[in-house]
């Protein structure tokens, strides 16, 4: 018997492969469904893996990346695509190669892999939390799986795929991690990835929900730029979120970690230098005639933006253009090109797509996702310490860590 413990992408693809193996597949979930949060990816549109090549994919990935070229061997994009096509899914390659359904909904991804598990004969145990592994500590060799109900599910193969700690609603609690651990296996440590940040000041609650297409992020670190990137930028009611933010979220809570005071600087508009913006400012200052300064600044930013830096600058909203004091102008410039904010210390678990360290690679052997500790033991997905972009790459490695264990453990 080969018993998977968790239905999300990895444990439900770990399952489905080793079924193939006419083995006898035992899948637990502590949740009602399967792949509760496969079901929130892609802003519910799954980007569910990504056309690049195996060594672009890799390099995609944080410095544990090379640990999954074995997993990319047996099952890359290419093997995934043609999974999901010969069972009806149809898909579309958005920008930068990332390869979403065509109906946009993630429940087709996650349908496809129900109905496959089903057609294989694979018992689902719903509801169902594993609390420990059971092993024969002299051998050094698992036994089978000791549920929180009291039962235990005996097997000489027990893949685990519990995903991290990020979204703990989906059923993500990191209780694989812990039972790892439990059993001699050096745990990386957990941070937040692809999160959004929060800020010290309590503007962004006048500005939630607002979003940017195109806006300059700069970091900088005892006034030194640290990072820097343009992309879609989006307040959350405590700070900021978004693609940009997403990409950098890693570097910057490395670096709050280690002490550092950040500060944010946003640039609202990108496209010009600080003199052209100040002389298109000018322009529609002189132009405006008698327009209140609001109402321009509308025309440059969305209304709860220009509010917002009018009274961080202190001016009246109906004031004048023409009035408008040089001192004035170069208050909302240095908003419209330099908004500042203090990037506060926590970077938010509830707030991050992926978790970041795991069980270390240095105890799975990458050929089979086995344990490199306790024999009959495989790791797949989130839980292991390998965290990747956005861009489909997480979801792929959680399918092809998934499919090696599940051929590991059925042909071992
Ligand atoms: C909002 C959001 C959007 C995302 N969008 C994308 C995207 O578009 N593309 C992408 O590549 N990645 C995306 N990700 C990341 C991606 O969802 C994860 O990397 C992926 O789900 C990890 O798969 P997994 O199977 O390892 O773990 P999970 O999906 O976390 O599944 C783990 C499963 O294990 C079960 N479980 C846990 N503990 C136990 C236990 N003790 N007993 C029984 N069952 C247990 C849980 O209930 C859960 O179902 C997104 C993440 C979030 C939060």
């Amino acid at each position: 018997m080969i018993i998977v413990v968790g239905g999300g992408p990895a444990g439900m693809m770990a399952a489905i492969r080793a079924g193939y193996s006419n083995r006898e597949i035992i899948l637990i979930d502590k949740n009602f469904y399967l792949g509760r949060k496969l079901l929130l990816t892609g802003g519910g549109r799954c980007n569910l893996t990504n056309t690049c090549s195996t060594e672009e994919l890799i390099g995609h990935f944080s410095k544990t990346g090379n640990f999954l070229r074995d997993a990319f061997k047996a099952f890359a994009s290419k093997e995934l695509l043609s999974f999901f096509e010969e069972r009806g899914l149809k898909f579309k390659v958005e920008k930068n190669g990332c390869v979403f359904t065509i109906d946009n909904k993630a429940s087709s991804v996650r349908d496809i892999l129900a109905n496959e598990l089903k057609k294989l004969n694979v018992k689902i145990l719903f509801n169902q939390e594993v609390q420990k592994l059971l092993i024969d500590k002299e051998k050094k060799v698992v036994l089978g799986a000791a549920l929180t109900s009291g039962n235990a599910v005996l097997g000489e193969h027990v893949i685990l795929a519990t995903g991290g700690v990020s979204y703990k609603e989906t059923g993500s609690t990191g209780d694989g991690i812990r039972m790892a651990e439990e059993i001699g296996h050096k745990i990386v440590p957990l941070r937040p990835g692809l999160s959004a940040l929060n800020v010290e000041e309590n503007y962004p609650k006048l500005l939630e929900g607002l979003s940017f297409e195109k806006a300059r992020l700069t970091f900088t670190a005892l006034n030194k730029k640290i990072f820097s990137k343009e992309g879609t930028l989006l307040f959350t009611g405590t700070g900021i979120s978004g693609p940009a933010t997403l990409a950098l979220s890693a570097k910057i809570a490395d670096a709050l970690a280690e002490d550092k005071k950040i500060k944010l600087q946003i640039d609202f508009l990108p496209d010009m230098d600080f003199n052209t913006a100040e002389k298109y400012l000018i322009r529609a200052f002189n132009n405006a005639k008698r327009k209140n300064v609001k109402n321009i600044l509308k025309s440059f930013v969305p209304e709860r933006l220009a509010d917002t830096i009018l009274e961080l600058s202190n001016i009246f909203h109906g004031k004048d253009s023409n009035i408008i004091t040089v001192e004035e102008r170069k208050k909302i410039l240095s908003f419209l090109k330099n908004f500042t904010f203090s990037i506060s210390k926590d970077v938010p678990f509830d707030k991050a797509q992926i978790t970041r360290g795991g069980v270390s690679i240095k105890d799975i052997d990458p050929k089979t996702m086995e344990s490199k500790k306790i024999k009959g033991l495989y790791f797949a997905g989130e839980m292991i310490d390998i965290d990747a972009e956005c861009g489909g790459f997480n979801l792929q490695g959680a399918f092809s860590t998934g499919f090696l264990a599940g051929k590991s453990a059925a042909t071992n």
